[in-house]
């Protein structure tokens, strides 16, 4: 593409950007670059900048630069998977580093810290984010110690859809030249952009919106900063968790109707969470776009669409009565919503985070923090509203 006009819009920018036609054939969808290695024209002199496909391939490349650009940010690094991108984000640091992350984050990242990062000397304070506003940062600067690196958060958290409100925390971990990432992975670049927010690391589960359509693992972090791009990007190369080119390649496809996909998840799951909250076998609708969400106030002004509308995104949550046993009869008499774990696909999905996703927390963790046995989480897809809607109601009066 010749140099852009000017600022381009969101949907052009995923459409466009590291994606010119090929050269050399002008094929409009970018060829698939499979070869591990590269001819040299002479020892250590490669022909386009490739050597080894570890350290670089164009498909990588083309990924990393549309993802960089639909951030805001200067750089992005490309992993296997989500839990891969996180791990390479906490290889920054060293034995005796402390970090500081969001008790309710996903629970692979949990496991990461306190499983691989803990037995390396890296100890992690865990803490409610939604106690730090723009008027009381109390809680945050009392977790931090002199050698805290990292603040991690994530918004809208899982499965109950509570938010951090960024800025405020970025105001106190970049007085204090600390390191703070945010999960991005819910909310997409399509309706939250932590980089312009004070985040210095965006990480993402490419696994689930930015592809889209629940056939590739990947992850992501994106900077604004090159020289922990550079860190970043060493890493990357040197751990080799590297995703395939042909999933590059897949996820860049999926990214070019992020835009269109996201309005339809957010319409419809909207639609629904106003539905279910009326619904009579119903106590209770987590979602961040109902007037009764704690910090509705907040999602209105945190996540917008790159024009400026809020939208509240695809996950919902709700209790139904009568715990376990009430929410098996439902997940099992759903038709159009799948049972399974996972997000962010163009199916819906539906399931049990206490004994699904989250089975791994203690009963008694998990009832404290609100995950009640009655509580259900769904992806909303791109079905039509009234297929989805029909579907659960039948498997409410199951
Ligand atoms: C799925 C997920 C991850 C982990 O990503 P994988 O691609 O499964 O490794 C991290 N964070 C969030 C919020 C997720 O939903």
């Amino acid at each position: 593409m010749t140099a852009p006009h000017s600022p381009q819009g969101f949907s052009t920018r995923a459409i466009h950007v590291g994606q010119d036609p090929d050269p050399v054939t002008g094929a409009v969808m970018p060829p698939v670059v499979l070869s591990t290695t590269y001819a040299q024209n002479a020892p250590g002199e490669t022909k386009a900048g490739y050597d080894y496909t570890r350290a670089g391939n164009p498909n990588r490349d083309a990924l990393e630069a549309v993802l960089a650009s639909l951030e805001g940010g200067a750089r992005a690094i490309c992993f296997g998977s989500g839990c891969a991108a996180m791990t390479a984000l906490f290889q920054t640091l060293r034995p005796g580093d402390h970090v500081v992350a969001s008790e309710d984050v996903y629970g692979g990242t949990y496991r990461i810290l306190e499983q691989v990062m803990a037995p390396m000397g890296v100890e992690t304070t865990w803490m409610d984010f939604t106690q730090v506003t723009p008027g009381n940062t109390d809680a945050l600067e009392a977790a931090l110690r002199p050698n805290t690196k990292i603040v991690l958060i994530e918004t809208p958290s899982n499965p109950l859809l509570k938010l951090v409100d960024i800025a405020a925390v970025a105001s106190v971990t970049k007085a204090r030249g600390i390191v703070l990432a945010a999960d991005n992975t819910f909310a997409t670049p399509y309706l939250q952009r932590p980089l312009d927010l004070g985040v210095d690391v965006v990480v993402h589960s490419v696994t689930k919106y930015l592809n889209g359509h629940s056939d590739v693992l990947g992850g992501a972090l994106v900077v604004k900063d090159p020289e922990l791009g550079e860190k970043l990007h060493f890493i990357q190369k040197a751990i080799g968790a590297v995703p395939s080119p042909m999933d590059c390649y897949t996820v860049a496809r999926g990214l070019k109707t992020l835009a269109v996909r996201m309005e339809r998840h957010c319409s419809t799951t909207a639609s629904l969470a106003q539905w279910l909250q009326q619904h009579p076998k119903i106590t209770h609708v987590n979602y961040p776009g109902l007037q009764s969400h704690p910090q509705h106030a907040l999602a209105q002004q945190q996540m917008q669409s790159p024009r400026g509308t809020p939208l509240a995104g695809g996950m919902v949550s709700f209790v139904v009565d009568g715990g376990t046993p009430a929410v098996t009869r439902v997940l099992q008499a759903v038709r159009v919503f799948t049972l399974a774990e996972s997000l962010g696909g163009v199916e819906s999905l539906i399931c049990h985070p206490a004994t699904m996703t989250h089975a791994t927390i203690p009963k008694e963790v998990r009832q404290a923090n609100g995950i009640s046995d009655g509580l259900i989480r769904a992806s909303v897809g791109l079905e039509d509203l009234q297929d989805l809607q029909t579907d659960l109601d039948l498997a409410l009066n199951a």
